[in-house]
């Protein structure tokens, strides 16, 4: 999955949304392009094509501006064009244009954005995962240790699918991985992957 590219496509006043949406997704090993962090705003974008072309998807943030903004339509129009599948992230679904009236839309929870956070990570497992293979799990989340002296590479694996980790959200649950080094404990939200708390078990 570490060589698999994801294109954003949004409004520049969008940005920080787009930024907020996909913080804990940015931290799996995928590589996550936002088009407002590439061409700066107000500048030709014709340039990122290119990145459209090697994307295994993109997703294209249509609120009320992404819906009407030029940039937004040529890229979804250029995707659609070339194959990659797009995700539309909406807060309502009149503001899906033609090209993806037939793509499972992505609802825009602005009152509860962990949602969309959760959404988005579903749209992406259900566009990048590959027939077979089922055995190793193929999401999982790198980070180094942050225990004192310790920067030991730990890895949480993802190997319950969205159901189970939106029922173990529902719970209060966490998800967890381990340090083998220090055997501190990460516990991460489930739905949105975000990191939660550490557990220093080994000195207590
Ligand atoms: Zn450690």
């Amino acid at each position: 999955m570490s060589d698999e590219r994801v294109f954003v496509s949004h409004a520049p006043g969008d940005r920080g949304l787009v930024e907020g949406v996909f913080r804990s997704v940015r931290n799996l090993p995928l590589h996550v392009h936002i088009a407002g962090e590439e061409v700066d705003d107000g500048r030709d974008r014709t340039g990122l094509r290119g990145r459209i072309d090697e994307s295994d998807a993109a997703v294209a943030m249509l609120t009320e501006d992404g819906a009407t903004n030029q940039w937004v339509n040529r890229e979804v129009g250029y995707a659609v064009a070339r194959d990659v599948p797009v995700v539309p992230v909406a807060p309502r679904t009149e503001l899906i244009g033609g090209y993806l009236e037939d793509r499972p839309p992505v609802e825009l929870h602005d009152e509860a954005i962990h949602r969309t956070v959760f959404e988005v990570f579903s749209a992406l497992r259900r566009e990048l995962t590959p027939l077979g293979g089922l055995d190793t799990p193929k999401w999982y989340l790198p980070f180094r240790c942050t225990t004192d002296g310790c920067s030991e590479p730990v890895t949480l694996k993802i190997d319950r699918d969205q159901s189970d980790l939106w029922r173990l959200h529902d719970h209060g649950r966490t998800i967890h991985a381990d340090c083998e080094a220090c055997a501190t404990r990460y516990h991460f939200e489930p739905a949105t992957l975000g990191l939660i708390r550490r557990e220093e078990t080994g000195s207590e």
